[in-house]
């Protein structure tokens, strides 16, 4: 015989029906079958909000039920024809009774454990009974009242099976049973006086294998909304997937620490006689789903995550317990006399604190008892009164192969920790069958996908990017991600998704990722953005691996950063202002970027995509000393004097660069030496040196009437004006063969930018176009310098480099 059991969601209407019994025939075919099913759908949660509402409002309790009534007559309006009006006439009377309940309820305005089973029980009452009718259209079918099999004690609600009088009436029903097929109510039972008592939120299961159990069953199905106990709750992590087989003592694991798929007692009767069990999709039939039983093949050390929300930690704690035995005893005492549950149990070896985990629910209640049962020890100040934390959560990784292996925890808080998860509290059994942690609430999901990527993923990594400024750098960056998306993935194993990007009016948010083939529609649709705002959503996405990335020459957007280091989230940048800020702001985010193990990445801020910092860093963390650096460090600078000449007015070359997207959107910022002074400013303090803007000697070349500009069109004028000043440099360097180059320079800690005179023997005479050269000068390259050529400015190689640091916080 076999038992197959069918949860709420798979028989929540006629269609879900029509899908369960065309399994159930399926395997009646070869062996007679024992089916329990569920209330339908929210049935249960129905009926006690019904009771509920009886206390107060009657009128609603009976909207309720003729909410109930509607569903349940329309399954058997759809698929039962021969016993019609019997099937009508029995549910009627069923409903009726109910009804009278409600009116009880609100006539004596009180709400019993007791009533409470006895209206919860009306659920799987009408399923079995209707299910049993419907299957009997097609197939030789009977129902039996589960009331009158599954004895138990008088806890109403959560009722102690009494398994000898159980088990004997069940052997002695299907002893004498001759039908295919059985139809049962899970969830439901009775005390010895015949009173109705309930097994348990989420019980059916749990009647399913007592049923097995009794009868020897070759198999227990558990039949639900999906294929198998997966990985993680695929409702939470997406990428969770079943697992094939597990072991009975991992499955009881990962159910007690809320993998809602199996109710945890349902393991101990199917355990007890090896039954195996099957957990299974009625919407996908065809799938084998998981497979639970004693000596599983599967050679994962790790089996799967899940979680319990909703926990308060309850800490005891004082010198006045050292040493001192009878503490816990005294604390489990208290806790278990008043039937509160404890999660969750940690004790530092100091004996100094004891710390508890219950459900939120009976913190205020556990509160209080132990206030009292310690009251002696706390007025003479040996304890602390106890405290409560609210608002955690449980997340467990289970397997019993854990124990084999070295390292697990350890891979375990290291991943959550760069995840900036913040842990309150750890417990890992001495079977090692699970390592468990006390986490903020609000951090479950992101827990849960750090680890299901750290421990099921480990070939894909996930980035999550924050992007803001979508001009012409920020443009460029989307469409290289999109194009380079399948790419990625394939060869890297990386999947970057942009969650969330702002330009300086409009922000949008994905939590899927936006689609980058029209974030532009999607941004224009967007809300209102601040930076604020901005930083909120970030935070309350809270993905893990996420990366803030500023595409702006913005002031304000370089002054968040600190705060996004400081939540772990890595920061990409291509605007110079934070790193070339005072020297104590930029030593601040690199001490930040440490301690809080993000990255802060800025290769654009010099060279754009040439790997100019990223060499500089290698030589530095090799042990290389830089003794000189000369640069040419201005593609737009470089541009403009390399089309200059006699046959061009200066203004037109500049407006020209500029129209290429060359400069800074502030075309003075390159020609008055400033970015070539941040830049070098940028390769001293990466070198080690402590240097400020100050600091760098800037020979300008602009006209003081220039320099004072304050908008480009006064600046455009000036150049103008200025035409024969320019021609006259030209001239005087063309008089001597050179070229004019507009050079940066760090020599043993001095730093200085300005317009020099090249000759054609000189590495930088050639330089074409907006290239950048940079020449160090170092312990290992002492008169032969290590060389960077490339093309330097530019929306397109200014977007691989971002492109190339988020990679690099990929590889890390
Ligand atoms: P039923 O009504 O069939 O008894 P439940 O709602 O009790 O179904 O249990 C199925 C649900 O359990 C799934 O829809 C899923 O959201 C949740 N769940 C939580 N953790 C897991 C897990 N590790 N694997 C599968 N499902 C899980
Ligand atoms: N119907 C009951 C509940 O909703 C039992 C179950 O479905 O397992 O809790
Ligand atoms: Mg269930």
């Amino acid at each position: 015989m076999k038992v197959l059991k069918f949860g709420g969601s798979s028989v929540a209407n006629s269609e879900n029906i029509k899908k369960v019994l065309a399994i159930v025939a399926n395997a009646s075919k070869k062996d007679t079958i024992a089916v329990v099913v569920s209330a339908f759908g929210k049935t249960t949660n129905n009926l006690l909000a019904g009771a509920n509402a009886s206390l107060k409002n009657i009128e609603e309790a009976k909207e309720i039920l003729s909410n109930i009534k509607t569903l349940h007559n329309e399954v058997i309006n759809d698929l039962i024809v021969k016993n019609k009006p019997e099937v009508i006439q029995k549910t009627t009377a069923l409903f009726d009774r109910l009804h009278s309940i409600y009116e009880g309820i609100f006539l004596l305005q009180e709400l019993s454990d007791k009533t409470l089973a006895k209206v919860s029980s009306f659920g799987e009452r009408l399923s079995s009974y209707i299910i049993a009718n419907a299957a009997n259209e097609v197939l030789d079918a009977v129902h039996k009242e589960s009331r009158d099999l599954i004895i138990t004690n008088n806890d109403f609600l959560d009722a102690e099976v009494n398994f000898k009088a159980t088990n004997a009436n069940i052997a002695a029903f299907f002893k004498k049973n001759t039908h295919q097929v059985t139809l049962l109510g899970g969830f439901i039972s009775a005390n010895i006086a015949g009173e109705t008592t309930t097994l348990g939120r989420g019980g059916s299961d749990f009647s399913a294998a007592i049923y097995a159990a009794a009868i020897n069953a070759s198999e227990l199905q558990i039949w639900t909304d999906v294929a198998g106990m997966f990985t993680a709750n695929p409702r939470v992590v997406k990428q969770a997937y079943a697992i094939s087989e597990i072991s009975y003592e991992e499955a009881m694991e990962l159910s007690h620490f809320g993998a809602k798929v199996l109710y945890p007692p349902t393991i101990q009767p199917a355990l007890r006689k090896e039954i195996p069990i099957r957990i299974q999709n009625t919407f996908d039939p065809e799938n084998i789903g998981t497979l639970i039983c004693k000596n599983p093949k599967n050679s994962n050390e790790v089996k799967g995550i899940s979680h319990i929300e909703d926990i308060s930690l309850i800490t005891l704690e004082g010198g006045g317990m050292i040493g001192i035995p009878g503490f816990s005893k005294r604390l489990f005492e208290t806790l278990s006399v008043a039937k509160i549950n404890v999660v969750f149990i940690t004790q530092a070896s100091s004996e100094h604190s004891i710390c508890v985990g219950v459900y939120e629910n009976d913190a205020t209640k556990a509160q209080e008892l132990l206030n009292e049962t310690f009251s002696i020890e706390i007025d003479r100040k040996k304890i602390k009164p106890v405290s409560v934390e609210n608002d955690l959560a449980i997340i467990a990784v289970v397997g019993e192969s854990m124990k084999n292996y070295q390292g697990l925890s350890g891979q375990m808080f290291a991943a959550l920790g760069k995840n900036n998860v913040n842990v309150r509290a750890i417990a890992q059994g001495s079977s090692e069958k699970n390592i468990s942690a006390v986490i903020d609430k609000s951090d479950a999901k992101k827990a849960l996908n750090t680890l299901h990527e750290q421990f099921f993923e480990e070939k894909t990594k996930q980035l999550n990017l924050f992007v803001t400024g979508v001009g012409n750098v920020g443009e460029k960056f989307l469409a290289q991600l999109d194009q380079q998306k399948k790419f990625l993935k394939e060869n890297l194993k990386l999947k970057i998704r942009v969650i969330g990007l702002s330009n300086s009016r409009k922000m949008v948010f994905d939590n899927d990722g936006i689609n980058l083939k029209n974030w532009k529609e999607a941004l224009e649709n967007g809300e209102p953005t601040s930076l604020d705002n901005f930083y909120k959503k970030v935070k309350t996405a809270n993905h893990r691996n996420s990366v803030f990335i500023d595409n702006t020459a913005n002031q304000q957007v370089s002054e968040v950063y600190e705060k996004y280091l400081r939540d772990s989230i890595s920061v990409v940048t291509c605007n110079k202002i934070a790193c070339a800020s005072n020297y104590k702001n930029y030593k601040i985010l690199k001490e930040v970027s440490r301690k809080y193990n993000a990255s802060f990445l800025f290769e654009t801020n010099v060279g754009a995509g040439l790997p100019i910092i990223d060499t500089l860093k290698n030589l530095i963390n090799s042990g290389d000393r830089i003794h000189k650096i000369q640069a040419v460090l201005s593609g737009s600078l470089n541009f403009v004097f390399n089309n200059f000449n006699t046959n061009a007015t200066f203004h037109d070359v500049v407006a020209q660069a500029q129209k290429e997207g060359f400069t800074e959107p502030d075309p003075k910022i390159d020609l008055s030496g400033v970015d070539v002074a941040r830049k070098i400013l940028i390769l001293a303090r990466e070198s080690g040196y402590q240097l400020e803007l100050e600091d760098i000697a800037n020979n300008a070349f602009l006209p003081k009437d220039s320099l004072q500009t304050t908008n480009n069109n006064d600046f455009y004028a000036s150049l103008t004006k200025n035409e024969t000043h320019f021609q006259q440099l030209f001239k005087e360097a063309n008089d001597k063969d050179c070229r004019l180059k507009y050079v940066a320079e760090f020599v043993d800690g001095k730093a200085n930018v300005g317009l020099q005179h090249i000759a054609a023997d000189h590495p930088f005479y050639n330089l074409e176009g907006s290239d950048n050269i940079v020449l160090f000068f170092t312990d290992r390259y002492p008169s032969n310098p290590l060389i960077i050529k490339g093309a330097g400015a530019g929306a397109e190689v200014t977007a691989s480099g971002i492109f190339a640091d988020v990679i690099r916080i990929a590889n890390k």
